[in-house]
């Protein structure tokens, strides 16, 4: 049995969108132990949740630099923490917890600025420390076999990539006066973009990690169609990426009957292929001038990346948890693993924080053309 490592948790409390999901997915494959958290901005309620989670009295914080400070000076402090908070606050927390020394796991976007992001890996990469960021997505199974398959030349050269995160979940303005809607649009709390950073940037990450490209250039259309938005709740970028493709993205939250709403659609000079987050277990391939195909998750004909990703048989419904407990899988073996081919290989396919910066810099990037009328922006 490998090594557990120590985990805790910061955000993520109770009612909190995402923190259940790290929570099974740390716990999924034996690998963590949950030893410590400060869970909530309220400093009771998140003793109360963490010590009813099973973390023991001592190690539930009400506050995350008290967390800090108490684990310092344990013999056996945590050794990976996982920051959910709302984005503001994830330079300053991620950044004090690497400098103490732990592995981070940070909630996307990585931070507010280009500047902070670049001070997170300046911080993460000379102390051998890694900063993973969640973009969870790149966990799935039948996500890792469009990258194997690409990577592998089956697609032939990617002319174009159609990707989405387009949902309908804030189309209201009546759910201006829920709190965790609130902060979104909020720029102090949120930075220059809305719909693209917080969802859009998803599928932006998932066109790099797939076709295995850095972005050129991009323009972008951002648009506040809920009156009374500081930031954008709709935004269209078109993309260039350093190995030739184009892409087009769109991000939503007023794309009402969109239930969750990330697509990718990756068309090459021998093959098209489509993944939907809402059919996770289903690779769509079709090659030129033939059938479409339907490849299952569990299937022989996976590549060895795409089947070790997937836990229950083909035909079993798998879905968010596992994909985000591929990501802790990978970062354990990317931390303890001594095999250095295999600890190499689960390092390549974590998002890390270069990835997380590239895409805070897309997301300013973005902004900036937005701003400019539809400028494109050259990237680094
Ligand atoms: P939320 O508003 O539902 O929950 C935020 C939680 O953080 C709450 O429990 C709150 O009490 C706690 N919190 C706030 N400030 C804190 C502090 N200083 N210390 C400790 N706890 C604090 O938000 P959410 O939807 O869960 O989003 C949290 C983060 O996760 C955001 O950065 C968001 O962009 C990201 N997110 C990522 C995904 C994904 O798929 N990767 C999905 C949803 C949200």
């Amino acid at each position: 049995m490998a090594e557990r490592l120590r985990w805790g948790l910061i955000g993520g409390g109770e009612g909190s969108q995402i923190g259940e999901p790290h929570r099974i997915a740390a716990r999924l494959d034996g690998l963590y132990d949950f030893v410590a958290g400060a869970l909530d901005v309220d400093a009771e309620r998140g003793r109360a949740f963490a010590r009813a989670l099973g973390v023991p009295s001592d190690r539930a914080y009400g506050d995350w630099r008290e967390m800090l400070e108490a684990e310092r000076a344990r013999p056996d402090p945590v050794e990976v923490v996982t920051v959910a908070t709302p984005n503001v606050t994830h330079y300053e927390i991620a950044r004090a917890f690497l400098e103490a020394g732990m592995h981070v796991v940070c909630e996307k976007p990585m931070t507010m600025t280009e500047a902070e992001a670049e001070s997170l890996v300046a911080v993460a990469e000379p102390a051998d420390r890694r900063l993973v960021v969640n973009f969870g997505y790149s966990g799935y199974p039948m996500v890792r076999e469009a990258r194997a398959r690409i990577a592998r030349g089956d697609a032939g050269h990617v002319r174009l990539v159609v990707a989405e995160f387009a949902h309908g979940h804030h189309a209201d303005a009546a759910e201006a006066e829920n709190p965790r809607l609130r902060w979104r649009y909020d720029p102090a709390q949120t930075g220059v973009s809305s719909a693209l950073a917080d969802a859009g940037i998803h599928a932006l990450h998932m066109v790099g990690f797939v076709t295995g490209q850095r972005i050129a250039a991009l323009s972008a259309q951002f648009d506040s169609l809920v009156p009374g938005r500081k930031l954008e709740d709709n935004a269209t970028v078109s993309l260039r990426y350093a190995g030739g493709t184009l892409a087009r993205l769109w991000a939503s939250a007023i794309a009402i009957g969109q239930m969750h709403g990330l697509n990718i659609r990756v068309f090459g000079e021998k093959a098209g292929l489509a993944w939907h987050q809402e059919r996770p277990n289903q690779l769509l391939w079709t090659p030129v001038g033939g059938a479409t195909t339907i490849v299952e998750r569990g299937s022989p004909e996976l590549s060895p990346e795409a089947a070790e990703a997937g836990r229950f048989a083909m035909g079993h419904p798998e879905g968010l948890p596992v994909a985000f407990a591929n990501l802790y899988r990978d970062l354990h073996t990317a931390i303890r693993e001594t095999d250095g081919a295999r600890r190499d290989a689960a390092a390549a396919r974590l998002p890390l924080g270069p990835q997380g910066a590239e895409m805070v810099a897309a997301v300013h990037a973005a902004a900036g053309s937005a701003a400019a009328g539809g400028t494109w922006m050259e990237m680094g």
